[in-house]
């Protein structure tokens, strides 16, 4: 049996524990990082593809419609087969720390993986990211408001109708009845608010765009997710998860793609071929999302121009498929057609004569 540690506790970790028993001749172990802080819970967005099956059994709430908003355009998509999905996180990790212990996975604290020597260890600790990086950073609250102003089937992906003074900013909204959803005032940019500033945007927005105000807050989250390229957390340990390069550069969305990671990774072991993770991410998604960034850190205001342009030329089903990375040739180059140009060839000159960001460790 070969003992096959993995560091961390988060999504990523427990998805490939609770598929040990997919890892003929693996001897899994979940090791609790000493340093991490408490396990906090969010909602985790994803579009219900046949692939994640296993998570839309968790599913709290799914929209087969979902909006993308700007000051001078309204783009509804929408689908039946493959609706939006959101989960919460907590709820997901116990469901898959119970497959795990099923499978005969071990936990084990940090202390304990240092008295022992298996045979490989990946790890799942947040990446690194370089200075100055591209950020998506977001506060949220789950609320219940004074009046029926929400839709329970339409997700509002992106609604850009508000302060755009300190970068890319956009409303997410999550709606789990007429009056109760999930609002997160998110940014783009390399410099995380005050906490105030999230929560007077999600205010101000209730009121001016759905005349509503907050009746009861009944949960927040938070987080900052760094975007582009990233350095691994201990650049000795192999990488899984966000670690393991999964976030979607331009995006921010994972957790489908941390699915695509371990499900290439199972197969491999299949086939009788050594464990191993790869960044889930073709090239030329990572090379196109790159560019976008370029845009988006250098010239913000085009954000709602490029996401709104975006949702008008794509179906709901093409939406997907690119937010999932299974574009292809054609489906990218529909997008592009989509996009103002110039912008494009500005962000393609700022990638190539900037210099690479240090990574911080
Ligand atoms: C609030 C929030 C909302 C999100 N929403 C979405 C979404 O809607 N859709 C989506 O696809 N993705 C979303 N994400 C991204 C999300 O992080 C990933 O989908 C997923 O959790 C990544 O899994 P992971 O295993 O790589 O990392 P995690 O699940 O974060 O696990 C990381 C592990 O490292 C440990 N750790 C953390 N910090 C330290 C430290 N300093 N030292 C040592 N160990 C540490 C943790 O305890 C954990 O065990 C969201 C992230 C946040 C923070």
């Amino acid at each position: 049996m070969t003992s096959t540690h993995v560091l961390g506790d988060g999504c990523a970790s427990l998805m490939l524990a609770s598929r040990a028993n997919e890892l003929p001749g693996h001897d899994v172990t979940v090791v609790q990082p000493a340093a991490a802080p408490e396990a906090k819970d969010h909602m985790l967005g994803f579009w219900g593809t046949p692939d994640l099956a296993f998570a839309t059994r968790h599913a709290r709430h799914a929209w087969p419609n979902w909006s993308i908003i700007t000051a001078s355009s309204h783009a509804t998509l929408t689908s039946t087969a493959h609706p939006y999905h959101a989960m919460h996180k907590l709820e997901y990790l116990k469901g898959a720390k119970k497959a795990a212990i099923e499978h005969g996975v071990s936990f084990i604290d940090e202390s304990e993986h240092h008295a022992s020597s298996p045979s490989m260890v990946f790890d799942t600790r947040p990446p690194r990211a370089p200075t100055g990086a591209m950020l998506q950073h977001f506060a949220g609250m789950e609320v219940e408001v004074d009046r029926p102003v929400f839709d329970p089937q339409t997700a509002i992906l992106m609604d850009f109708r508000v302060d755009q003074s300190h970068g890319m900013h956009f409303m997410y909204v999550l709606p789990f009845s007429p009056t109760r959803a999930l609002l997160e005032s998110t940014m783009f940019s390399t410099t995380v608010m005050p906490s105030e500033y999230y929560r007077e945007a999600i205010e101000a927005y209730l009121f001016r765009h759905h005349n509503a105000n907050i009746q009861q807050v009944i949960s927040k989250e938070q987080g900052v997710i760094p975007m582009g390229s990233l350095g691994l957390h201990d650049p000795a340990i192999p990488g899984l998860g966000a670690n393991g390069g999964a976030i979607r550069p331009a995006s921010g969305y994972t957790f489908a793609f941390i699915h695509q990671q371990i499900e290439e990774a199972v197969e491999r072991v299949k086939n009788g071929k050594p464990l191993k993770f790869t960044r889930p991410h073709k090239r030329v998604d990572v090379w196109m999302d790159s560019v976008l960034l370029a845009v988006l850190r250098h010239w913000p205001q085009q954000g709602p121009i490029l996401f709104g342009r975006m949702a008008q030329s794509l179906s709901g089903e093409e939406f997907i498929r690119f937010m999932s990375g299974k574009a292809g040739w054609r489906l990218r180059f529909k997008v592009m057609m989509a996009m103002p140009k110039l912008p494009f060839i500005r962000g393609v000159s700022k990638m190539m004569f900037s210099r690479p960001r240090k990574v911080v460790s």
